[in-house]
């Protein structure tokens, strides 16, 4: 992919780096931030000048409708380090659209291209020495976008602030993942905001997520809201099934976000010849499976874990284990991608995009 390069992007460096004094073994997620961060406000119906500064907190008034009204979208993207010491992204380019989507469903202004794009490329080129070599070393992305006009009315706001902050990760254990399906609570609904990258979404996740936590699951596999048959989402990863050597997942719709992981592993799986459906999936169908020992793997997939197994699940009061596998299509495709992202592997899509 061609990235256009930002013709104006102001850089303010830090006095000094915070990187000596981070321990890059043992990072826990999204808690340390790189030097720098990317600033650039909209105002006057156009987008102002960015600025890539010190990593620091700033002010907001207190009636921003951020605070009261929630217009706030982010992206997760990562970076990668290859054994030559190049930095790369992996398809930024849908990062960036699926961003501007969130924006218009939020009623927030589009970013250009030149300020999402060229403000990555440039953020990631002066903190390289953040992202880490070796397998599981990255660096997280995190653009967002939030609603700094102020004044409590209840209207879109006039003023927004698109920033981009950096936080280096490792891939990380989970631990054992077991998930209940969700029979009330809803992530998202039709006509609502369910498939826009949106702050409020993951809020209103919160609480049943809590629920399922004291009741000893990790993860909600959230329904349809109308019906609670189909099988949509893995707390905030899309999901997949695999129904003897069949991958099924559902298809993206107004309810489930359209990953960048998920629509990947999609062209891996079809690329190897495994079989694989993106249709309705069916809270019977799965228990079915799992009664008569069809259902070999649930697991989600999204940035943050990549690809995340799943152990069991819980439906209406009855725990369903799945089989311990020695080669999970899970950890297959999870290697697969892993491999492009790193340059370990011939990127025949053309996903990778270096910096
Ligand atoms: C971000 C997100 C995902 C995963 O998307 P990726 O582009 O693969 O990171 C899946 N579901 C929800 C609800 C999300 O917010």
């Amino acid at each position: 992919m061609m990235l256009k390069t930002p013709n104006e992007i102001d850089i303010v460096r830090a006095k000094s780096s915070k990187i000596t004094e981070v321990d890059f073994e043992n990072l826990s997620f999204g808690n340390i931030f790189t030097d720098h961060m990317l600033v650039c406000d909209f105002k006057n119906g156009k987008w102002e000048k960015p600025i890539i500064k010190p990593y620091e907190p700033f002010l907001i008034d207190p009636s921003a409708k951020v605070f009261h009204y929630g217009q706030a979208i982010f992206e997760g993207m990562k970076a990668y380090k290859d054994n030559q010491d190049d930095v790369w992204l992996f398809r930024p380019d849908e990062n960036f659209h699926r961003f501007n989507k969130s924006a218009s469903r939020m009623a927030m202004p589009e970013v250009p291209e030149d300020i999402f794009i060229g403000g990555l490329k440039t953020i990631v080129d002066l903190e390289r020495d953040w992202v880490k070599k070796g397998l599981g070393n990255t660096l997280y992305l995190r653009p967002f976008m939030i609603a700094i006009g102020s004044g409590v009315i209840a209207q879109p706001s006039t003023q927004y602030r698109f920033m981009i902050i950096l936080s280096p990760a490792r891939s990380y254990y989970q631990g054992e993942v077991k998930v209940i399906i969700a029979e009330h609570y809803s992530r998202a609904a039709n006509g609502g905001i369910g498939a826009a990258k949106a702050a409020g979404n993951y809020s209103a996740q919160f609480y049943p997520q809590k629920l399922a936590q004291e009741k000893g699951f990790q993860q909600i596999i959230w329904t349809d809201d109308a019906t609670h048959t189909k099988l949509e989402e893995a707390g905030t990863m899309n999901v997949f099934f695999r129904i003897n050597d069949t991958i099924i997942t559902a298809p993206v719709s107004e309810r489930i976000l359209d990953g960048v992981t998920r629509k990947s592993l999609i062209a891996l799986a079809k690329r190897e010849g495994i079989n694989i459906e993106e249709r309705d999936v069916l809270v019977n169908e799965i228990v079915k499976a799992a009664k008569d020992g069809s259902l070999k793997e649930i697991f989600g997939a999204g940035t943050a874990a990549v690809v995340s197994p799943i152990v069991g699940f819980q439906y209406q009061e009855h725990y369903y284990e799945l089989p311990k596998l020695e080669n999970s299509l899970a950890m297959h495709l999870k290697e697969e991608i892993t491999k492009i992202q790193y340059k370990l592997a011939d990127d025949t899509f053309g996903w990778t995009v270096k910096i």
